[in-house]
Parts: C-alpha cells; structure tokens; sequence
C-alpha cells in the first residue's frame, strides 16, 4: 500500500501546499481522501490521470477538504472513454453538497454535450454517493474499510477510514482532536495520516492579524503536532504522517516539526512537501 501526500496545505492559500488531499494506491485501486485546492495537478504529477481514481472519501464537509471535487468529477468525465461514475464516500451531507455541485456543473455539462456527439453518447455527469456512519464497513476492491468517529465540532459529523489490504493498515483521519474514534480507527495501524496545526504558531500569528480572534479558534478542533503523536504512541503506530500543516510549514522548519512529535512517539514520521510518499 503507498499512501502518497498529495496536498500538505490547509485554508491558507499557499503558493508550494496543495489543499488536503491524499491519495491511497493499493489492489489496483487509486484512492483519493479529500480533495483540496489544487489536488489534481498533485494527481497528475503522482502519475495518475482522473479517470484512474475510482473512489474519494471524504472525511468532513469544510470547503478546504472539497474545493476540487468539480474538478475531479468534470475531469474524469471528459477524460475517460466511458462514463464510468465516481464513487464518493463521505458523512451525511455528502449527497446534498454533491447533489448542488452538480447542478453548479450543468451549463458545463450542456456545453460539452453540445459539442461532443461522443461524450453525449456517454450519458450525464453523474457520481455515486454513499452517506456513512461511524461503525460502518464497506469495501474498495480488495481494500476493506472501516469509518470511524472523529470529533471536529462544531463540524458534525466528521469521519475518519481505516483501510486494510494485504495485512496493512492505513488510518486516515481528516481534522479531529484526539477521541475514541480516532484512537480505535489508529489500534496497531501501519501508518496513521493526521492533519495537525502548531498550536505555538497559531498563537503566534494570532496576535499579529487583524482576524486574530477567527485564526486563534482553530485551536479548538484539530490536533497539535504532539497530540498526533500521543495517538499514535498510544496506539501501537508503526508510521506517523503529518499533513495540513497550520500554519504553512516553511522551508528549514521540517526539522523543528518533526521533534516536537518525535518528543513523544518514538515510532517514524513521515512529513514534508506534496508528494511526499511512504509505502507501508
Ligand atoms: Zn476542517
Ligand atoms: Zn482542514
């Protein structure tokens, strides 16, 4: 199984981070799990065209996790020979959020249709949603997954996916504290994807902005550096890979994030630029 950091970026814009978005390529599958800003080009330099990604989970439904979900749904469709319809796994709230993209689509869609006898041959733009509770269990292939609560209030619901192929196991957590759901999706997990902030920085900058008080309330719902890695010591980790990185990680900081985890998980950590990889 490679799971592959597609965009390490968050809300800021960030001129060198992609929004949230990592890929899983296992069994034939391409897995994407969230789909940030800029998502595709970071598929495309990953050596995967859209039509290759058959499935994308979503773990909650703030737009920084979503942004580029048009752009995967349009270019997969005029990308692939057939229509073959995107699988979107995500909480409640998915199919609406999905249902009004769509309709966002359609002048596109008529365009196109307009123009391609082929591509109108093909049928309309469509996407297969699948709204999903904590506890449920589906599979990808031959990947089993198993979602799980995570806790990103006031976001609600909020999910986080185990997959497991082969006897490896990636836990996939989109933006949480640290809870139950999280730590039963992370047991003995060969690698555990978490998006964190630096609650030091956050502080920081906060008193600098003029929206300091809105940038100081991301406090609340998303795990610190160290609080990843108390999850995965806590857990039986084997890797712990930190994405989304709030505020942007800087060139020459790598080291300083890296030892603030390594303060408590003893375990390898995995960070970096987009497209930095592990295989597990
Ligand atoms: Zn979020
Ligand atoms: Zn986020």
């Amino acid at each position: 199984m490679k799971i592959t950091l597609l965009g390490t970026g968050s809300p800021i814009p960030d001129p060198n981070r992609a929004g949230p978005c990592t890929l899983v390529q296992a069994a034939d599958q391409n897995v994407m799990v969230d789909c940030g800003r800029g998502a595709l080009m970071r598929l495309m330099a990953a050596g995967v065209v859209p039509p290759m990604v058959g499935t994308l989970l979503i773990t909650h439904l703030h737009s920084d996790h979503i942004t580029d979900l048009n752009d995967l749904v349009t270019s997969r469709w005029v990308m692939s020979p057939v229509n073959v319809p995107l699988t979107v796994y995500g909480p409640l709230g998915t199919r609406a959020m999905v249902d009004a993209m769509l309709r966002m689509l359609e002048l596109d869609q008529q365009y196109r249709h307009d123009h391609h006898d082929d591509l109108r041959a093909n049928g309309p733009l469509t996407v297969t949603v699948h709204e999903l509770e904590p506890g449920a269990r589906f599979s990808i292939g031959a990947i089993a997954v198993s979602v799980h609560e995570t806790d990103h209030r006031p976001v609600r619901p909020s999910i986080g996916f185990r997959l497991e192929f082969d006897g490896r196991i990636a836990a996939l957590a989109g933006d949480t504290i640290p809870c139950a759901g999280v730590d039963e999706m992370c047991r003995n997990a060969d690698a555990y994807v978490q998006t964190v902030i630096r609650d030091d920085l956050v502080k920081f900058v906060a008193d600098m902005v003029p929206t300091g008080a809105r940038f100081r309330d991301i406090l609340d719902y998303h795990s610190t550096v160290e609080q990843a890695a108390q999850t995965a010591a806590r857990t039986g980790v084997k890797n712990l890979v930190l994405t989304h990185y709030v505020p942007p990680m800087q060139a020459g900081q790598e080291d300083d994030w890296r030892s603030r985890a390594a303060a408590h998980f003893t375990g390898n950590i995995v960070l970096g630029p987009d497209l930095t990889s592990i295989e597990i």
